[in-house]
């Protein structure tokens, strides 16, 4: 039966807003030497917005090296339907596409185009690649979204137009914590959006090119930083990042945050393979993170640690621990807890 110090543990952690699923969690979460976290919606709020939209003719941040076969002056008026392709006009095609999405980069999007008032138009063949993007066609176009790693697979070896000037707008807004991706587009014999605007290149052959970037930021928790401190404190002995994100805004955040292990752009399969490496130097390896992608990584943790205000079920499911309330302070507490009560078995 289960010791009498357990029991009280639980149920002075369930005060406390947090709730052990079982007696021998205690016991594991105890012994916790190493801590691996979830970046997105875990150290940080996951309240993504969209902070950028950039179509590639648009003026400003096109660059006229690109070889460029579309006028970059077209556009000074966004508002001015000429045959060039205006933000609003990409954000209405990205949120279409997006509609479908239920990533917090595919919620933001759709958030802004809302914001605008745009009109966002239908969309069928919706297809998500994880951890990379997504595509679906869109008034007789194909459209893509995703991060450089996107364009090296799923759009592998094929030409697109303006490829280098995305990617050097990508890799400067990520530099300054941005996670940021690039819109292609590719006719699909229609001319339908040719029609409305998009490039003046365009002839219904398939060709690739660049529409532009959308970029976003996310809020790092207020006690992240406060938090980070007290498991080194307590003893944890090594404290790592797992991401999907981009490694230049990984490392902004872990900077912010006093991490210096970060390992980004990682598949939830990847993440499953940095809790195996951490367990071969360590007593018991805690997970914490708080979405799909995370889940495979919490299953395979010693201990796993769901974000309960804003986690998704399957995160929540899989979890040994449940932060009941976003506060990040809960985690040295319950590792704390964990220790004292294990203490008084032996
Ligand atoms: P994270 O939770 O860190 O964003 P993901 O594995 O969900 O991790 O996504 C990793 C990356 O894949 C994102 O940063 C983005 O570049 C790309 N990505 C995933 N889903 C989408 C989407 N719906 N739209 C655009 N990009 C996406
Ligand atoms: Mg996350």
């Amino acid at each position: 039966s289960t010791p009498a110090a357990v029991l009280s543990a639980i149920s002075a952690g369930g005060r406390q807003g947090v709730l052990f699923k079982g007696g021998e969690h205690i016991e594991t979460a105890g012994n916790v030497d190493a801590i691996a976290f979830d970046k997105t919606g875990t150290l940080t709020e996951g309240n993504t917005r969209l902070t950028d939209v950039t179509a590639r003719e648009s003026g400003s941040s096109f660059s006229a090296t690109d070889g460029g076969s579309i006028d970059s002056g077209l556009a000074a008026d966004p508002t001015v339907e000429d045959g060039s392709l205006t933000d609003d006009r990409l954000l209405a095609l990205a949120a279409a596409v997006q509609s479908r999405s239920e990533h917090h980069l595919a919620e933001a999007t759709v958030e802004a185009a809302e914001e605008r008032s745009l009109d966002v138009p239908g969309v069928s063949d919706f297809e998500a690649v994880v951890g990379k993007g997504v595509h679906a066609t869109v008034e007789g176009w194909t459209i893509h979204i995703g991060n450089p790693r996107y364009v090296e697979t799923v759009l592998e070896g094929r030409s697109i137009d303006g490829l280098e000037a995305g990617l050097d707008a990508v890799r400067e807004l990520e530099t300054s914590g941005k996670t940021s991706v690039l819109v292609v587009g590719e006719p699909n014999g229609s001319d339908e959006l040719d029609e409305r605007g998009a490039t003046d290149e365009t002839d219904g052959s398939g060709r690739l090119s660049v529409l532009g970037w959308l970029a976003f930021t996310d809020t790092i928790r207020p006690d992240a930083l406060e938090m980070i401190e007290k498991l080194r404190e307590r003893g944890v002995e090594q404290i790592v990042m797992l991401t999907g994100d981009n490694e230049r805004v990984a490392q902004y955040i872990a900077e912010e945050l006093g991490i210096d292990e970060v390992y980004p752009e990682l598949l939830p399969e990847e993440k499953v393979e940095h809790i195996e490496m951490l367990q071969e130097r360590h007593e018991a390896v805690a997970m914490v993170g708080d979405g799909v992608n995370d889940a495979p990584a919490l299953a395979t943790a010693d201990i796993s640690v769901g974000m309960g205000g804003a986690g998704t079920d399957v995160a929540l499911e899989t979890a040994d621990i449940v932060l009941m309330s976003d506060k990040l302070d809960r985690l040295p507490y319950a590792f704390a807890l964990s220790k004292e009560t294990k203490r008084t078995l032996y």
